[in-house]
């Protein structure tokens, strides 16, 4: 039997036997949750975890994202989480892949603490895909910054790696200003007051004025650390700011 010479059709040959050779000889296992690959060149994870990344149960709060308690919200125009009732947001509107937990966890804690940095375009690739109304007529995305040490320490920042598979221009619009103190086990009020004035514009951020910008993170926990970007673009001008995060700490509606 002749094989039909397509080139789908022999990397598709050709990717089955690296797949054999690879997961004996190497057996390299999914970064998430640690089985072993059958198909190593598709990537670190396998495909059921990326399966398991499902999207928050709507109805969801029009501006933060966080599911909301019930059906019957759905049919007030807007509708609002207790939290964002209660003060005002200078992010406008926020989304993310799903809650922060599963695979979805454990694909960003390989990113950003393996260093597993191949992960961020099926992650952005997500993020794209499921937060397309986020992206939808915004002039550009604009990574949350880390402190230059801790840039250093890491060698890279996970949020501009994401930020660059979202198919928009990523601007640098912003900087830490000041190295803030680990925002885990920070109680919510405390997170906003040690995060204030923590960001600053850019020269690039300064080109901004009026536009429409997408700030991109890999978590959202309290919101905190987006709502402190949020006022520094604000502040220099920016008419609406989105965000778009992989992942969200869901807070227990209050
Ligand atoms: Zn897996
Ligand atoms: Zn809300």
């Amino acid at each position: 039997m002749v094989w039909p010479d397509c080139p789908a059709h022999t990397d598709w040959r050709l990717r089955t036997a690296i797949d054999a050779v690879l997961s004996v000889v190497l057996a390299p296992s999914c970064a998430a949750c640690d089985e072993l690959l059958d198909r190593p060149t598709r990537g670190p994870v396998c495909e059921r975890c990326w399966q398991s990344i499902r999207p928050l149960t709507p109805p969801l709060c029009d501006r933060c994202g966080d599911p909301l308690p019930t059906w019957r919200t759905v049919s007030i125009p807007l509708a609002l989480c207790p939290r964002c009732r209660r003060a005002g947001r200078l992010v406008d509107r926020a989304r993310a892949i799903g809650p922060y937990d599963g695979a979805l966890r454990a694909i960003v804690h390989a990113i950003k603490y393996q260093g597993r940095r191949s992960l961020a375009r099926p992650l952005g690739a997500l993020m794209r895909h499921r937060g397309a109304d986020m992206l939808d007529g915004a002039a550009c995305t604009v990574p949350v910054p880390l402190h230059a040490s801790r840039r250093r320490e890491r060698g890279f920042n996970q949020a501009m790696d994401l930020a660059r598979q979202l198919g928009l221009p990523t601007v640098a619009a912003l900087r830490r200003v000041r190295a803030t103190s680990p925002q885990t086990g920070l109680p919510a009020a405390r997170r906003h007051g040690n995060l204030r004035d923590a960001f600053a514009l850019t020269g690039a951020g300064r080109a901004l004025e009026g536009a429409t910008v997408v700030l991109v993170d890999d978590v959202s926990t309290t919101g905190a650390t987006l709502e402190a970007c949020a006022r520094a673009l604000k502040q220099a001008g920016v008419a609406e700011v989105r965000a778009l995060t992989a992942a969200r700490v869901v807070s227990l509606p209050r």
